[in-house]
Order: C-alpha cells, then structure tokens, then sequence
C-alpha cells in the first residue's frame, strides 16, 4: 500500500489542517471506527499501561501502521500512540534516525577526503616522475 508520505510535507504553512484528508490511508486504518481516546492515554497508572497495550495491539494488526507512524513523525505529533509507537518511542525513533543520518554525512565526508588526498598523492608522484 502506498501513500504520498513526502508530499505530505511540501504543503506551505499548516501541515496537518492542509493535509490531514490527501492521503486517504486513515480509511483503511484498523482504529478508524474506534474511540481515539483508547490511543491518547494519560499518566502513568497501570490502568494506562494496560491501554497502551490495548491499542498498540490494535495498532498490531492494522495495515497503514507504518504510514501512520511515518506520518505522526513528519507531522510532529508529540501526544498518543501512532503506528504502534509512544510518544517517548517516537522520540528514540528520531534519535535514531538523526545519529544515522549524521553517520551517513560522515562517512561521506571521509570517503571525499579520501579520494581527495588519493588524487593529491596520485599527482605529487606523477609530478615526482616528470621532474
Ligand atoms: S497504526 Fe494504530 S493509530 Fe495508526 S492508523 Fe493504525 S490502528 Fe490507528
């Protein structure tokens, strides 16, 4: 199943109200008949933990889960449970991805400076050979 995930993010100004029906996934999602509540807990009691559970089982089962939970990161959505994942869970996501991307940029750079003193080593010795 596909979804337009990046062009969720070229609209100008407000994401969500602009972009929140353009995808159509959310008709298809295993929670669309139910009580969001279930999905936006609150605090800390074991009665919350056990509805965290619940809709994460839900969201288990549900065929957009991963666009849903790509949606809530690009969307910054900082409350409820989304694609399976917690606010805190999301958070660790996106950790993650920054610390890949920043590896990604790294080893870019040093493969360029590699190359760059491989070409500059290449040329001091054609310069040696040619006197
Ligand atoms: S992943 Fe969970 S929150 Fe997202 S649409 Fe599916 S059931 Fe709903």
């Amino acid at each position: 199943m596909e979804f337009p995930v990046v062009s969720l993010m070229s609209v100008p100004g407000s994401i969500r109200p602009a972009t929140w029906n353009a995808a159509n996934w959310r008709s298809v999602a295993a929670c669309s008949n139910m009580d969001t509540e279930l999905f936006f807990p609150v605090g800390e009691s074991s009665q919350v933990h056990e509805q965290i559970r619940l809709a994460k089982s839900v969201c288990a089962a549900c065929p957009v889960r991963e666009f849903c939970l790509e949606f809530a990161i690009r969307t910054i959505q900082n409350d409820g449970i989304w694609g399976g994942a917690t606010e805190e869970e999301r958070k660790i996501i996106k950790r993650s991805r920054r610390a890949a991307a920043r590896r990604a940029v790294q080893a870019q750079l040093r493969a360029e400076a590699n190359e760059v003193a491989q070409q500059s080593t290449e040329h001091v010795s054609m310069l040696d050979r040619t006197g």
